[in-house]
């Protein structure tokens, strides 16, 4: 296969977003492995398509990779999407278009054979440092699951189906209108071709009860928003032997007070002292994993920023930890006391007399000359 993002998406440079979604979809149908197990070509060609889409998908990524190339989005952090079968992917809403949350439809369900059961989604809320570290959280979750009286047969025990007599198992019944002759899904069955005479006492012939469940989930440390864990069989349960369906955790990471997090880097404003700013400090700094000290040099200003290596967030895929940036914010001081005010006054008397002021002074009036004075 071809390195260049849009020949393996078969795509010329200008197509649109929707053209790239569409290729995407027919590759990723092609080449899903779980349409073609032990295939290891397959997977190669799965993995490719998806990283090309998830470049080409994302107005940024893409923009990089038309300029830059493959040397540009490295430099720019894009790591892949790693493994094709990682619990954790970042494909955004490409699966639930291509496999359908809710849609059961992995495999094509013969009339009377198994029913695979739905795939379900489950939304979590954690809290800014669960994401940072990671958690284990157990969550109730009541989903319909299979009815082990009748195993998802909807019969009582004893019972089998018996033929649909409406269709006489065709599943279709045919209506003759002048010259044309129409099929329509018979209605009694349901297409089926077979109907639960006796319906099972515990499912009443659905072949599902609803269940609640614990359900263990293993948030890795380094999740952001939007990130999702497949927990297979974990779905709706299966009908008349079918497999149960996946249940997809989608996580939501909520908003600290104070720090930021962009990618695995985290952000935040740090407040110094005039004093502290002018002269120079050793402050702690408060991370993610705790205190830290940092020196800050004399004369630094507002705005400044300190980067804090290996401070930030765990990268979900094992590469280290990212970096923490610290801003400075430097604190002007209120409600003073006429003392104070005193040796401040004193203090910009000395810096008059010292010249420091000249700066300023020599900025302003070239401003002045520049914008007001010709007039
Ligand atoms: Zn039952
Ligand atoms: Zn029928």
């Amino acid at each position: 296969m071809s390195t260049d993002y849009y020949e393996i998406l078969s795509v010329n440079r200008n197509a649109s977003a929707s053209e790239i979604k569409k290729a995407y979809r027919k590759m990723a149908m092609k080449y899903h492995p779980d349409r073609n197990p032990d295939d290891k070509e397959a997977e190669d060609n799965f993995k490719s398509c998806t990283e090309a889409y998830e470049v080409l998908s994302d107005e940024k990524k893409r923009k990089i990779y038309d300029t830059y190339g493959h040397d540009g989005l490295k430099n720019s952090g894009y790591r892949g999407p790693g493994n094709a079968e990682d619990i954790f992917s970042s494909f955004g809403d490409i699966f639930s278009d291509l496999f359908g949350f809710g849609g059961g439809n992995r495999a094509s369900v013969r009339r009377d054979g198994p029913i695979p059961g739905n795939d379900l989604r489950y939304d979590v809320e954690i809290t800014f440092m669960e994401a940072v570290h990671g958690v284990s959280k157990e969550v109730q979750l009541t989903r319909r699951d299979t009815c082990w009286t009748c195993e998802g047969t909807g019969s009582r025990p004893g019972y089998q189906k018996q033929t649909c007599p409406t269709c006489n198992g065709r599943g279709q019944v045919v209506r003759s209108q002048g010259f044309f002759q129409m099929s329509s899904t018979c209605p009694q069955c349901h297409g089926e071709g077979a109907m639960v005479t006796h319906p099972c006492n515990d499912c009443h012939g659905i072949g599902l009860v609803e269940k609640t469940k614990k359900v263990a989930l293993k948030i890795p440390a380094g999740v952001d928003t939007g990130a999702r864990m497949r927990l297979r069989g974990e779905g709706e349960g299966g009908r008349r032997g079918g497999p149960s369906g996946d249940l997809y955790v989608v996580v939501h990471v909520q908003e600290h007070e104070f720090f930021k997090r962009e990618g695995d880097t985290v952000y935040c404003r740090f407040p110094l002292s005039m004093v502290n700013a002018a002269l120079g400090a050793t402050v702690e700094i408060p991370t993610v994993h705790g205190k830290k000290t940092l020196d800050i040099p004399s004369g630094s200003q507002s705005g400044e920023l300190f980067t804090l290596r290996n401070e930030g967030i765990p990268n979900l895929r094992g590469r280290g930890r990212g970096d923490m940036v610290v801003e400075l914010q430097v604190m002007t001081p209120t409600n003073l006391c006429e003392e104070q005010k005193k040796v401040l006054r004193e203090f910009d008397s000395l810096c008059t007399k010292q010249g420091q002021h000249q700066e300023q002074e020599g900025f302003l009036k070239r401003l002045f000359n520049e914008v007001i004075g010709k007039n």
